[in-house]
């Protein structure tokens, strides 16, 4: 058995004592919001919010706002149907060749706009993957041979102390099937001391291996999350970035350009740009497809291919990634300049 010994000692819990912390009061909205849904944050993740407070980036991805409490028929708790797609219980199999393996609930924030709130849970003793879960997964995929990356996720699996991660890791590394394994994971963003040289050996020394983190603003780049990001890309470990376009937040050509810049500037690939899902307690971060579209048009003149990430959409009933791109139809664009057709008649 693996010693169980919890990597939170760097976060913050009630909403009572950050009362003190930032001067603040919360209104019964925010009190309730945060009931339903509870606070969670790092110290160093709080240290980002500027005086702007209320409107800050950082604090309206981590503090609750009583639009989380809006329930309509649109909105589901799984938006993806991911509880239905799970043959193995913390198993994802949606796609043919690659499978996601949630390996814990726990998270050092609580990212309000998550699509995982139904998994938010707190006093529960254990919220990790259990061997026996574990065990029967790695048979899953040893059964199904079509499956050839499996990506790691949750909550978020650094949570896991180094060592447990090991086990998992070297016990996925060894099924035949398996060419690539994704760990995807917030802590260069919000607890980048979690990104250690113990962790970054393990994980350079793991085949196959990519890191997908998951920058939203460019007030998240910060030298100490670029050490984190340096450490892993100098230990040859790739790493990618996937951001949600957030209402209030970043739905703004000009952030998001800053963004992929910093984050192509520490060779981190931004890589997709989400949609928010349809979850119960994050429709006011929505800002409509039409506006993810609207900003990636203007954003392919201003930066290069390398800084710019894929818009995509999750379809509900697990229907999978989209990839959406502004309409640059030839015939619209190209064809016809001043009656004359120049290109791909
Ligand atoms: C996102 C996702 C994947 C990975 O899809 P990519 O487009 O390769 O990033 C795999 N399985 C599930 C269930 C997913 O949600």
């Amino acid at each position: 058995m693996h010693k169980k010994k919890k990597i939170n000692g760097n976060s913050v819990k009630p909403l009572d004592t950050l009362a003190k912390f930032a001067k603040l009061e919360f209104s019964e909205g925010e009190k309730a919001a945060a009931a339903a849904y509870p606070f969670l944050a790092t110290n160093y993740y709080l240290g980002l919010i500027g005086n702007d407070l209320r409107n800050d980036p950082v604090y309206r991805q981590c503090f609750p706002d009583r639009r989380e409490l809006i329930r309509h028929k649109n909105l589901s708790t799984d938006p993806l149907c991911e509880e239905k797609q799970m043959p193995v219980p913390g198993l994802i199999h949606r796609y043919r060749d690659r499978i996601v393996l949630l390996v814990t609930n726990r998270c050092a924030v609580h990212c309000r706009f998550c699509f995982r709130k139904r998994k938010w849970k707190t006093g529960i003793a254990n919220q990790d993957i259990s061997d026996e879960y574990l065990q029967e997964a790695f048979k899953y995929i040893r059964r199904h041979e079509r499956i050839k990356e499996v990506l790691i996720s949750g909550g978020d699996p650094l949570m896991l102390e180094t060592s447990r991660l090991k086990e998992i890791i070297d016990s996925l590394s060894k099924l035949k099937n398996i060419d690539v394994i994704r760990i995807g994971s917030r802590m260069p963003v919000v607890l980048p001391c979690r990104i250690d040289t113990r962790l970054v050996k393990m994980l350079s020394e793991v085949p196959g291996l990519w890191f997908l983190t998951h920058f939203n603003h460019p007030a998240e780049l910060t030298d100490e999350s670029a050490k984190a990001c340096s450490m892993l890309t100098k230990a040859g470990i790739p790493v990618l970035n996937q951001t949600v376009l957030l209402k209030g937040i970043n739905d703004d050509a000009s952030v998001l350009e800053e963004l992929f810049r910093g984050l192509a500037r520490l060779q981190v690939k931004p890589h997709y740009l989400f949609h928010v899902d349809p979850a119960e307690g994050n429709a006011h971060f929505r800002t409509g497809v039409a506006k993810g579209l609207e900003i990636m048009e203007e954003l392919r003149p201003r930066l290069s291919s390398i800084c710019t990430p894929v818009f995509a959409v999750d379809l509900p009933e697990g229907g999978g990634k989209v990839p959406l791109q502004p309409d640059y139809r030839l015939g619209k664009k190209y064809l016809g300049i001043n009656g004359r057709k120049i290109l791909y008649p």
